[in-house]
């Protein structure tokens, strides 16, 4: 009991931080990120169009193309003040993991140089004993490789006075089985990109790639750092195990969209500008229906980059909290009671020619093509069921499903009354 009341004087009441906001978000976007652009000019034209090739088309970066990209993206990273780099990845931990290496090395003859040769970027062995596999290996047969995932660019992290350069990796056992979130996935739009491709060229013979495109929202919490620390559940499993509901609790949902505080503000602010240095493209910020919660979203990307994006935000956002004095919760159901975070997915399937697959048009009954689509999503939904239900389980949005507003925990689909009426007339045809 004390122990909260010590919270509740040690609360930081004092005005909000100072937020450097530029005029313009464009000025500041991407400039951490090795874009295609950046690439054009610390790249000769031979590596640009090795590098390009593989992002498009998934061709294979040989060993000396590894060495000029690397070069290019030292020569980058150099010029912002970078000294280390690291191989980025996402572990079966639900964060981000990175082991950082200095560009600095001994020379046979003892000389110190600067160095970031291809092998480097290519592949790196992490010692991974540590990392939580599923059963899958033992400790001592633990060797585990991160590889290079070109499809999504190098960027550079700003903690404090430090900048690393990281490049986003896949992370694999020495016998090839998937170990992170990443391969998996990286996986899943490939063989959707085989499969889609083949049906759209029934309607179009123009189409030459299907990407999936996925476009995420982000929920969470904000609350003091002192009244954070009064909690150890809190502190120790990111969620209150016990207590009591507030008088007011969620009752009239008038959180909802309402006004920002002002403290949250500049830290949404904080977080949107290194974000945006990123090339994280948020747009959207509003306050969430539960007490102190609030929600952020981007613009769609493609679903390896946007899944990228939202695992460096999380990180960003908790780095970004502390400056401001607070916490950010990004748990799932850190409160009973009243709404959780969810994470909703807004995804569907673009061609290279332009065409969401997943938009009805105007005359959804006539566009053959987006039937065909509609349909079998439904049957994929339905006959992969289990793997997605799975692949959405952890302990924390297990406390979520099912509970205040949160979508039951059993999967159904649902499409709209007019596309309903559609659904028959399919079945008879
Ligand atoms: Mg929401």
């Amino acid at each position: 009991m004390s122990l909260r009341f010590s919270g509740l004087t040690n609360l930081n009441s004092g005005s909000p931080i100072k937020v450097e906001t530029p005029a313009k978000s464009t000025s500041i976007f991407a400039s951490n990120v090795f874009t295609l652009k950046v690439a054009r000019e610390f790249l000769s034209d031979e590596a640009f169009k090795s590098l390009q090739a593989s992002i498009r088309a998934h061709q294979k970066i040989d060993r000396s193309m590894a060495n000029q990209i690397a070069s290019g993206i030292r020569s980058w990273a150099e010029s912002k003040g970078v000294t280390h780099f690291t191989h980025w990845f996402q572990p079966l931990t639900g964060t981000t993991a990175e082991k950082h290496d200095s560009f600095f090395t001994i020379k046979s003859d003892g000389t110190p140089i600067e160095q970031f040769e291809g092998d480097a970027l290519v592949q790196q062995e992490p010692d991974a004993s540590s990392f939580p596999s599923g059963g899958l290996r033992a400790t001592f047969e633990a060797r585990g490789y991160t590889a290079w995932d070109p499809s999504s660019p190098a960027f550079i992290m700003e903690i404090g006075e430090g900048k690393t350069l990281c490049i986003p990796t896949i992370f694999v056992s020495y016998t090839g089985e998937s170990l992170d979130y990443k391969a998996p996935l990286l996986k899943s739009i490939d063989a959707l990109n085989k499969a889609a491709v083949e049906v759209c060229n029934y309607f179009d013979k123009n189409v030459s790639k299907v990407t999936s495109t996925l476009g995420w929202e982000q929920e969470y919490f904000v609350i003091d750092e002192g009244l954070f620390n009064a909690r150890p559940d809190l502190v120790m499993t990111g969620r209150t195990v016990f207590g009591h509901s507030s008088a007011k609790n969620q009752q009239l949902e008038d959180h909802y969209f309402g006004s920002i505080p002002e403290r949250v503000y500049a830290y949404m602010r904080d977080f949107e500008n290194e974000a945006y240095k990123l090339g994280i493209p948020l747009r959207t910020r509003h306050n969430e229906v539960a007490p102190a919660q609030f929600e952020c979203a981007p613009i769609f990307e493609e679903a390896g980059i946007a899944v990228d994006h939202n695992s460096l935000l999380m990180d960003v956002m908790d780095r970004v909290a502390r400056r401001h004095k607070l916490r950010v919760l990004l748990h799932e159901k850190p409160f009973a009671g009243i709404n959780g975070s969810g994470k909703h997915n807004n995804w569907s399937m673009a061609t290279d020619t332009g065409v969401n697959l997943l938009a009805p048009g105007k005359t959804p009954k006539t566009n053959l093509m987006f039937l065909t689509f509609f349909v079998n999503t439904i049957k994929a939904v339905h006959d992969y069921a289990d793997v997605l239900r799975a692949s959405i389980a952890s302990a924390g949005n297990d406390h979520r499903l099912g509970a205040n507003e949160a979508p039951p925990a059993i999967i159904s689909v649902f499409i709209g009354q007019y596309l309903a009426k559609c659904w028959p007339m399919l079945k008879k045809g």
